[in-house]
């Protein structure tokens, strides 16, 4: 069946707190002054979102927490088992310790490191390398059924080191995804971002070269970036702390603190992100069924229908997408409902995805 004829999304992502073990430099909770809000769902409040969900195909814990870190982590995947909802999760893999009967069976991890040496990981991160790899080692020893993978971020500095990473999954066989960075700031966005002059960093070009040259199994998406649409709204759904509901995963990073829009930096641009455009509904207050039936959820469904079908079309590769999304970037208005997903197609979409 195609994203369009599909009657809900297939996997929803559930925000149960804030609470974290670290506080990396790039963390949406920083900015947005949510990382010392400690209080958590309890778990009748993480069972009543999940059985409003229940014809979901696949659920996760997740958002601007690190999951191991939520009090009932246990007992809420305990639930998911018991009713037989598939899932996974991504940690940043400080808590993954022994004894692992926590770890639901057969699953799969994603385990955020964005430094493969121990100083760019400590920078980053603020914590040591050797202790999360360590960890990551034993667990593929004694519990065979969990998939692991990794995610790294890729900052202006980093990128020498990653290539430790990469020889760190050949060795065990797992993979890698490559992701860009959100600056929520000009400063930030001045010190630590990747993106250069001329779209694609020949510094990630190479990165990229390794990996395929060393048969790595590895995703980074701008580079050999061909046409594509955004299955995103049909596909998944995102559940924050509060309970509103958000359509895509990076969109929704900052929700309590932000009731209209926030800034995202670019290239020395500051881009106005339309939020509560991008808001469908809060599930407290509403079954999630209801909101995908509503007008504006129907509206952001059309709007991407347009576009995808556009971009069928015409083919649009375009050999500078850089270029391309400087155009678009001059036509923005953020007013116009849902617009933001043009842009967010040229350069947000197809690197955060
Ligand atoms: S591990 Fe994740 S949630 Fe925790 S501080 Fe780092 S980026 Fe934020
Ligand atoms: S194009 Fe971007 S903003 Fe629009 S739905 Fe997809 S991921 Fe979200």
């Amino acid at each position: 069946m195609s994203f369009e004829g599909m009657k809900h999304p297939f996997d929803f992502t559930i925000e149960t707190g804030y609470v974290c073990n670290l506080n990396c430099l790039m963390c949406a909770r920083r900015y947005h002054n949510v990382q010392d809000v400690k209080d958590e769902w309890d778990i009748e409040k993480f069972k009543y979102v999940v059985n409003n969900l229940s014809f979901a195909n696949f659920m996760q814990i997740g958002g601007n927490q690190e999951v191991l870190c939520y009090k009932h982590f246990r007992e809420a995947y305990d639930y998911f088992g018991k009713i037989g909802m598939p899932t996974c999760f991504t940690t940043n893999g400080v808590a993954l310790k022994e004894p692992y009967d926590y770890l639901p069976y057969n699953s799969g991890i994603f385990v955020s490191i964005d430094g493969g040496t121990e100083e760019d990981y400590k920078r980053i991160r603020g914590y040591s390398l050797d202790a999360v790899l360590g960890n990551l080692v034993n667990i593929m020893k004694k519990r065979p059924d969990i998939g692991i993978a990794l995610h790294s971020i890729l900052f202006k500095d980093n990128i020498p080191g990653l290539y430790n990473l990469v020889d760190f999954c050949n060795k065990y066989s797992i993979g890698i995804r490559f992701l860009y960075p959100i600056f929520f700031t000009k400063d930030i966005e001045q010190k630590y971002s990747p993106f250069i002059e001329g779209d694609i960093n020949p510094e990630i070009v190479r990165l990229n070269d390794y990996c395929k040259r060393t048969n790595t199994k590895y995703a980074l998406s701008s580079v050999g970036i061909s046409p594509r649409g955004c299955g995103v709204p049909f596909q998944s759904g995102a559940i924050g702390k509060n309970g509103d509901e958000y359509t895509c995963c990076w969109l929704y990073t900052v929700r309590d603190n932000i009731s209209k829009d926030w800034k995202v930096h670019y290239r020395g641009t500051e881009i106005t992100v339309p939020q509560e455009q991008y808001k469908m509904g809060n599930i407290f207050e509403e079954p999630f069924l209801d909101m995908w039936n509503s007008p504006k959820y129907v509206h952001l469904r059309k709007t991407l229908n347009e576009i995808n079908q556009d971009w069928i079309k015409r083919g649009r590769y375009v050999k500078n997408p850089e270029d391309e999304f400087l155009k678009l970037l001059d036509k923005y208005d953020p007013n116009e409902e849902h617009s933001f997903c043009k842009i967010c197609l040229q350069r947000w979409c197809r690197i955060a995805y």
